[in-house]
């Protein structure tokens, strides 16, 4: 079989197989998300006010665009850009504060999705190939078995840091500090915005933004501007949500250029996480800094001309388009 490598953290590939597994029910994870999305749900209305809402907004924007863009997938995964390490500790521990996952636990994921997504078999589970409802509770209430998984090394210099292990084991947890925190502040309304209804929006719509970014909705490679040649699933841009996703969703470019700190390379693509980076630039904590201009270039990438549509109801346009004047 052929085996193309995915990060480096992913060894042990010599007999794995991303597509032979089955999925099954992940309790806590599931618990912990039902916890949050039925509190947000009952409570969210009986305790709205303005400036709920307001913790609600820059919390989800800091922990999202600092914490997760930044801190836990550009820099700690990809290592994208260099940072002092009070810095990295910092912003991860922004990204743990999103409620998805530690650290160490977030990387297994990102590493395990992306190998398998390059293999030539890849399970429904990691491609997101399933309809939205079924994706929906395979991603976020249940977890994947592979019969034979490839094993998950992470780098020495993560595997004895006492500070990632505390944050990986204690998670969870770190909610119910910031509960306290908020309630410390404003109350329980603080609380159910601060956290139940963040924690549900930011899981979930991680969740949807990488539903839309792999599903092969499509028949044309309208949010495409590059084709993997050599890998089974495509990433997709998926438009609407640039940037309320941090910039995180133009996926296409992401599997073009994995270790690129800057994710949205195309004029009309904002990308508040490369700004955010920027920004630490001009303030002296970000170096070394990698973009596809200083990386070596990948010879299975095929450049698509550009559509400059890219929404489904245009390709919906086109493909009537075609049929009424091109049919045979
Ligand atoms: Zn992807
Ligand atoms: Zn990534």
């Amino acid at each position: 079989m052929d085996i193309v490598k995915g990060s480096d953290r992913i060894v042990g590939l010599d007999n794995a197989d991303a597509g032979d597994g089955f999925v099954k029910w992940a309790p806590v994870k599931s618990m912990w998300m039902l916890t949050m999305t039925i509190s947000a749900i009952i409570f969210a209305p009986l305790t709205v006010s303005w400036d709920a809402l307001a913790v609600f907004l820059a919390l989800t924007v800091v922990t999202l665009c600092a914490g997760h863009s930044v801190g836990m997938h550009r820099r700690l995964i990809h290592n994208s850009f260099s940072c002092p390490l009070w810095l990295e500790y910092a912003l991860v521990y922004l990204g743990v504060l999103v409620g998805m996952a530690g650290p160490f636990g977030m990387m297994r994921q990102h590493d395990l999705r992306d190998w398998a997504q390059r293999q030539k078999v890849c399970h429904d589970y990691l491609c997101h190939r399933r309809g939205i409802l079924t994706d929906y509770l395979w991603q976020v209430h249940c977890d994947i078995v592979l019969k034979r998984p490839p094993e998950f090394a992470l780098e020495a210099r993560l595997a004895n840091d006492r500070v990632y292990d505390w944050m990986e084991r204690t998670w969870m947890l770190q909610q119910a500090l910031l509960a306290l925190l908020l309630y410390a502040m404003g109350g329980w309304g603080y609380v159910i915005w601060g956290v139940s209804v963040r924690v549900a929006v930011s899981v979930t719509g991680h969740w949807l933004v990488g539903h839309y970014a792999h599903h092969e909705y499509r028949e044309t490679d309208g949010d495409m501007s590059w084709r993997v040649t050599n890998a089974s699933v495509q990433g997709r841009d998926v438009r609407i949500a640039g940037l309320i996703s941090m910039g995180e969703s133009w996926h296409n470019n992401h599997h073009a250029f994995p270790g690129s700190a800057k994710i949205g390379l195309l004029p009309g693509q904002p990308d508040p996480g490369w700004w955010f980076i920027l920004l630490l630039e001009r303030f002296g904590f970000a170096s070394e800094i990698r973009t596809p201009e200083s990386m070596p270039k990948r010879k299975e990438l095929l450049r698509l001309p550009i559509d400059g549509t890219g929404w489904k109801v245009c390709d919906l346009r086109k493909r009537l388009w075609r049929r009424m004047f091109n049919a045979a």
